[in-house]
């Protein structure tokens, strides 16, 4: 028969193991914030993410349209942030409802220099006209903002750089192997020319705007202007790629058409660009120029749209383009590009990402997608130089949503792979979970953690309903909304 201090022991260690229980069952969601904002990152702007000694740096809009920077240290697993690093000049206060009322253009794109201070630029859809003579285009709307960290490796603290165009949008850091930083940007709305800006000193001061792709009036047509979508990498060895697509913008106005796939290298040892085939070319290559010396496809009416471009060891291009509602994959094999093929077709919906290069012929492409009621985050493979592609691993899904993607994290740890978000068509407000994807799946965190909202849920839900929807789905299709100006 148990005396009562065996009993009394009995309750001690109960409430121990109980004890541990509860702190063990602490809710852990998959999420690492909760305040994503519309449309918080995209493929275009980027990097969206940076692994860098030991820890990974991710950056996406938040609440106003302003920059969020998070990072997660891989050797202790804990996240840090998201913190507040900036102020988006095209924001909105209070919290809108209405998707069409954001702007989008302003996301940021993030960079660690070598000194491992992190980068970013945001906030601009082409700059005020307040700003001044935009000598490469037209204004537009926003600020192009330089942000960089007080301290190396430290989210914690931000100072602005006046030291770039506030005339830019589509922001874009490449970064090479020996530190030197490209920032690639079009030079204002979107009759205006893509430029670059180097900085050898680890972005503390730029050179000024190279124009590398020219905005004018059609030829031979009064209703038609000259514009382009561009993405932006570094290359094999001192090189960097651009592939972009044409935009025949309407003159007046805007129109959301593009077509037409093209592509061109810079040698960053004397500025000189050129063509697949080695081609010299005279920048800024016009529309001209850019059909007779660098179209891959003419695509006609099919509407094209930006993707991501690498090269493989022997300096070939294999690139990403987007059509609607699918990926499609070309490679130059030395001597001509190959046939475009679409990599999973049955998942097409939603599909966007990135790829990495193993060898010419192999391949494997992290896609978000839309499959079988579920949105999922994907790995392809192809080891016939993209003819044929096979689904390997779903890293990560999501039942009655839709993800969007950004490009892969730059020096990639393998838990944490890409940045995506994910939209609930259904809800009725703007702020959607952010996820860092890798082998394991999303890193999450606890639940008391995750949440950085406050009280704006309970403060939307308490404004009078939003009579704008009919009008944000008119401009989606008069193609104003988003990325299409
Ligand atoms: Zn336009």
């Amino acid at each position: 028969m148990p005396t009562r201090t065996h009993l009394y022991r009995y309750v001690i260690i109960l409430s121990v193991v109980l004890g541990c229980c509860s702190f063990s069952n602490a809710t852990y969601v998959e999420y690492f914030s909760d305040n994503g904002y519309g449309n918080p990152v995209s493929t275009l702007q980027h990097p969206a993410a940076e692994h860098y000694q030991g820890v990974t740096y991710v950056a996406y809009s938040g609440p106003h349209e302003d920059p969020y920077v998070a990072a997660y240290d891989h050797t202790l697993g804990k996240w840090i942030g998201p913190v507040h690093a900036g102020v988006n000049p095209m924001g909105k206060s209070p919290d809108q409802v209405d998707p069409g009322e954001l702007d989008n253009h302003g996301r940021p794109a993030l960079i660690v220099d070598r000194q491992g201070y992190i980068h970013l630029i945001f906030g601009g859809h082409g700059g005020e006209a307040k700003f001044g003579q935009n000598s490469f285009g037209t204004p537009g709307k926003g600020r192009q903002i330089h942000v960089v960290s007080k301290k190396p490796r430290d989210i914690s603290t931000w100072e602005t750089l006046e030291n770039v165009s506030p005339f830019g949008t589509y922001s874009q850091w490449v970064k090479m192997s020996n530190g030197d930083l490209y920032l690639f940007y079009r030079h204002g709305s979107h009759r205006s020319d893509w430029v670059y800006q180097k900085s050898v000193d680890d972005g503390r001061t730029f050179a000024p705007e190279v124009s590398i792709i020219k905005h004018k009036a059609a030829a031979g047509s009064l209703t038609v202007h000259d514009s382009w979508y561009a993405w932006f990498d570094q290359g094999k060895g001192d090189t960097i790629t651009a592939s972009y697509v044409y935009h025949p913008c309407a003159n007046p106005g805007h129109n959301a058409h593009r077509n037409n796939t093209y592509y061109m290298l810079m040698d960053c040892r004397d500025n000189s660009w050129s063509n697949v085939q080695g081609t010299p070319l005279k920048i800024p290559v016009t529309k001209e120029s850019a059909d007779k010396l660098t179209l891959i496809q003419a695509t006609g009416t099919e509407k094209s749209n930006h993707g991501s471009c690498h090269v493989d060891v022997e300096g070939n291009p294999h690139i990403f383009f987007r059509f609607p509602g699918q990926i499609r994959y070309y490679r130059w094999d030395g001597k001509a590009w190959q046939k475009p093929t679409t990599i999973g077709a049955d998942y097409s919906k939603g599909t966007d990402g990135d790829f990495i290069i193993d060898s010419p012929l192999t391949v494997r492409a992290l896609l978000t997608q839309n499959h079988d009621g579920k949105a999922e985050v994907n790995w392809w493979k192809t080891t016939d130089g993209g003819l044929t592609w096979a689904k390997e691993a779903t890293l990560f899904s999501r039942p009655d949503v839709g993800f969007q993607a950004t490009v892969l994290a730059r020096n990639a740890h393998p838990d944490a792979k890409m940045l995506i978000c994910s939209k609930d068509p259904k809800q009725e407000h703007l702020y959607h979970p952010m996820f860092l994807i890798g082998e394991k799946g999303a890193i999450g965190r606890p639940a008391d953690e995750s949440s950085h909202l406050g009280d704006r849920l309970e403060t939307i839900k308490a404004m009078p309903k939003s009579q704008s929807k009919a009008e944000a789905k008119r401009r989606k299709k008069a193609g104003l909304a988003d990325d299409d100006s």
